[in-house]
């Protein structure tokens, strides 16, 4: 197969010009899809040079101001070249701690029906996370996260914006799985999110991907829906956060994909105007 991830990106970004409110896969069937999702990416961190279209743009204009607001200067970004390789390590120690601590944890019910926590997985100094809701079936199973077919797509539209999976790190709000992958229930939400913020401490990165309500809502605060939170810039704590539909909603509801890949854009231009 010769695609390659720029030529998806142009291809993603060609459909959204055109106006075809379907992007995914449009006449991409999903083996070459799949195929170009296991590939090995070379240049890792070459940007792909996104160009948010107008409309997009001009509605996230209002929000670049915002955005340099929410920006900090990463701990890991602010050490100097050869103080890295130790924060690195440190950063990698920290984590490995934190999940040693979590892999026990029995703050709530769940734990009496996960077969293991799904801490979360990808580098302890990565530039971008992505948070989402909790682990189902197969993240069960495996102890990885966004492995099953929200994963996919997941992994799909990160990599058309340049960010293939092994660039960023991936947790949940929760990190064990609800039975019969129900909604998580305020106290569960309450009893893991100190494991979140410990992880986003450690890891420190320069921006957060929040896909689904309950990861937006924790991280942006307050009750809104991705409707209302999407297409702007919040803060965590310092940090520029960016909001997107669930992959798994995308799954159900492809003609959103076209608005979820923005978000991705936005995510995307978030980290470039930082370096
Ligand atoms: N959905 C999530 O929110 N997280 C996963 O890890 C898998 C599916």
């Amino acid at each position: 197969m010769t695609l390659d991830r720029a030529l998806l990106a142009r291809y993603f970004r060609q459909l959204a010009d055109f106006g075809v409110g379907e992007v995914y896969l449009a006449h991409l069937n999903a083996a070459d899809a799949l195929a170009l999702l296991a590939g090995r990416v070379a240049d890792v961190r070459a940007p792909v040079q996104p160009r948010v279209p107008d409309a997009a743009h001009a509605s996230n204009a209002a929000h670049t101001q915002h955005a340099a607001q929410a920006t900090h200067v990463s701990a890991h970004a602010a050490a100097a070249p050869q103080a890295q390789t130790a924060v690195n390590g440190a950063a990698a120690r920290a984590l490995h701690v934190l999940s040693q601590q979590v892999s026990g944890c029995v703050r709530c019910r769940l734990h009496e029906t996960r077969t293991q926590v799904v801490f979360g997985e990808g580098s302890a100094t990565a530039d971008v996370v992505v948070v989402g809701e909790a682990p189902g079936q197969e993240e069960d199973r495996t102890g990885r996260p966004f492995v099953g077919r929200a994963g996919k797509l997941l992994d799909l539209l990160l990599m058309s914006v340049g960010f293939p999976r092994d660039t960023v790190y991936i947790c949940n709000v929760l990190k064990c799985r609800p039975p019969e992958n129900r909604n998580p229930l305020p106290d569960e939400v309450t009893s893991c999110a100190d494991h979140l913020h410990g992880q986003l401490e450690t890891i420190a990165p320069k921006v957060l991907l929040a896909v689904g309500k309950f990861a937006a809502q924790l991280l942006a605060g307050g009750d809104g829906s991705i409707g209302r939170l999407r297409g702007r810039i919040h803060s965590y704590r310092g940090t520029p956060l960016v909001v997107t539909y669930h992959p798994a909603y995308l799954l159900r509801s492809p003609q959103m994909t076209r608005v979820a890949w923005q978000d991705f854009q936005l995510l995307r231009t978030v980290l470039d105007e930082q370096a």
